[in-house]
Formats: C-alpha cells, sequence, structure tokens
C-alpha cells in the first residue's frame, strides 16, 4: 500500500510560525516571553536536546537561558536556583533537563518547580489536570503527537489506539490525551504479556519505549496509523526509531520517520507551553 510518511519537521516549522506570531503579539504588549533552562552534568544526548531548545527559541524569539552546571552540584543548589526562578516575574518558563545525576531525587526537583512555570508539564499538579480533564501544560512530546494526529487528518473517536511504553514523560500523558479525544486506549510495556497480540489491534499505534526495532511488519494492522516517539543511538552513530521503518512503512496508511518526526515536534510544543505560560502569568489570566 505505501503509507504518507509524515514529515514533523515541516509541520514544527509551520508551528514555530504560529508561535512566532504570538510571540511578537505578546511584545506588543510589553511582554517578553522568557525560558530558563538547567543542565546538569554533560550527558551527550541532554546537551544535544538542550542546543536544539535553544535553538528554537531564538527562532520564535522567546528569550532563554541556560543554567550549564557540573554534574557535581549538589541537589541544594539545584533547589536554590529552583527557587530563585520560581521567584523572578521574568522567568515564565522552567525546564530542568533529565535524567539528572544520580545524586540528585528527580522527584524533589520536580516537585519544587512552580506549576505555573512548569513548561514541561511533569509537575503532578499539572500531570493530575491531566487527568482530571482540565490540563494546564500538556507533556511536549504526547503534545506534538497529538499535533500530528491532527494534521494527518485521523479521527480518534472509537478508534482502538495502543501506546507501547508507560512513562511519565510519553506514555501515561499519550493514553490520557489519547482518551480525552475518545479513543479505545490501551497502555503496554515491558511486562505485556503478548506485545504483538495488542499492537496487531492497533488503527492507532503510538510507540514510545526505547528499543530499536521493536515493532516488525507483522506486529501491525493493514492502514494502521503508526507514530514512533523512540530514539535509539545506533552504534554507527545514526539514529533509529522504534518501528523498523522499511517493513511498517508497507502497511501503514500514515508512518512518521525518525529522525525527522516526533524529535521536532516536541521542541515546538514546548514553545507553545512556553507561551502559554507567558500568557498565564501576565495577562491575568485564570490559571
Ligand atoms: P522510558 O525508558 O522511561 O520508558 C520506556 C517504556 O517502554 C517503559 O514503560 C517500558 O515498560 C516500555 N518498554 C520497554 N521495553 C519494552 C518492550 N520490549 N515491550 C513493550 N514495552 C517496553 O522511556 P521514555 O522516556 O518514555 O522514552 C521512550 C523512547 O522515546 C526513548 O527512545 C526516548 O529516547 C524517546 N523519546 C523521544 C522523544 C522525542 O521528542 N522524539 C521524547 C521523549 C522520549
Amino acid at each position: 500500500m505505501g503509507a504518507l510518511v509524515f514529515s514533523g519537521k515541516e509541520l514544527a516549522a509551520r508551528v514555530r510560525q504560529e508561535v512566532k506570531e504570538e510571540v511578537e503579539a505578546l511584545k506588543a504588549q510589553g511582554i517578553q516571553p522568557y525560558l530558563a533552562v538547567i543542565l546538569v552534568g554533560d550527558d551527550p544526548a541532554s546537551q544535544v536536546y538542550v542546543r536544539n531548545k535553544e535553538r528554537s527559541a531564538k527562532k520564535v524569539g522567546i528569550e532563554s537561558h541556560t543554567y550549564r552546571l557540573p554534574a557535581e552540584t549538589s541537589q541544594q543548589e539545584l533547589l536554590a536556583l529552583l527557587q530563585k526562578l520560581n521567584a523572578d516575574p521574568k522567568v515564565h518558563g522552567i525546564l530542568v533537563q533529565l535524567p539528572l545525576p544520580d545524586h540528585i531525587n528527580e522527584r524533589d526537583i520536580i516537585l519544587s518547580i512552580n506549576p505555573i512555570k512548569d513548561v514541561d508539564g511533569f509537575h503532578p499538579e499539572n500531570l493530575g489536570r491531566l487527568v482530571a480533564g482540565y490540563p494546564r501544560y500538556l507533556p511536549c512530546t504526547p503534545r506534538g503527537v497529538m499535533r500530528i494526529l491532527h494534521e494527518a487528518g485521523v479521527n480518534l473517536k472509537g478508534q482502538e489506539a495502543v501506546v507501547v511504553g508507560r512513562s511519565v514523560i510519553v506514555g501515561k500523558p499519550m493514553g490520557l490525551m489519547l482518551l480525552a479525544e475518545h479513543a479505545t486506549v490501551t497502555t503496554v510495556h515491558s511486562r505485556t504479556r503478548d506485545l504483538a497480540f495488542h499492537t496487531r489491534r492497533a488503527d492507532v499505534l503510538v510507540v514510545a519505549a526505547g528499543r530499536a526495532g521493536l515493532i516488525k511488519g507483522d506486529m501491525v494492522k493493514e492502514g494502521a496509523v503508526v507514530i514512533d516517539v523512540g530514539v535509539n543511538r545506533m552504534p554507527d552513530g545514526s539514529l533509529k526509531g522504534d518501528v523498523e521503518f522499511d517493513e511498517v512503512v508497507e502497511k501503514a496508511s500514515v508512518i512518521t520517520p525518525v529522525p525527522g518526526g516526533v524529535g521536532p515536534m516536541t521542541v515546538a510544543m514546548l514553545m507553545k507551553n512556553t507561551v502559554e505560560a507567558a500568557k498565564l502569568q501576565t495577562l491575568n489570566r485564570e490559571a
């Protein structure tokens, strides 16, 4: 059949244009959206992600500053920086790049970000709002996936949606967002008994397992929409998704590539969340 290979890169450029216009409108009212990024240590993947975020912010006119802290930074020092940023009215969005070094308790750090500035949407207040049905900041990766599904014209109502992975960053919020659009959602994970049994039933399959080539052609239904969130660095330095692209592209109706699929959308959605944060904190909107 041959699928529509959906370019997240092109859509991300369009989203950035939307954000840029919103930023210009805010600037005209004297509001400069501002994002603070904190990177602890020198994890190479995290460095790439942070650089992409800085570059994207610049493109859309969001001011950003990255705090690059040494791997030995103590939890107290990090908490002190967060307190300072929480209290600074110039700062609308705060993002702590994960993962953090082992000696820092990730939960304590996330809990100490002011939820109104939590543009990643990982604070329990923001995740709780998503569960309750009145979300504030949607986690960027699943938000990017939803936008791809909308733009690809996928009607989720009554569809079987299967999410592979149950992380707080991707899998769990992804399931909730699909549910909010009336899909019948199944979440599968590393302890699921028969992965293929579930993936084969999916009209919409979102894969976020971090296992290169996990999803083979025979695990996908003919005509399924397949969104590959996985990013796996191969020994030769190339990037590969969780989906065996060459096999699945023959069966799917829509598929996202890696790279150039979900990744660019994640960063674009962070920009959207930052503008929303700037609006919420300056225009007397109800938070
Ligand atoms: P994670 O390691 O926190 O979670 C992985 C999940 O996959 C777990 O819930 C686990 O149970 C499940 N899983 C692992 N192996 C499995 C298997 N064999 N069968 C079924 N389920 C399995 O990872 P994460 O943070 O959710 O990220 C997942 C992937 O998505 C990674 O490759 C990551 O790099 C990528 N990612 C991409 C973006 C992006 O913007 N493109 C953003 C975040 C994460």
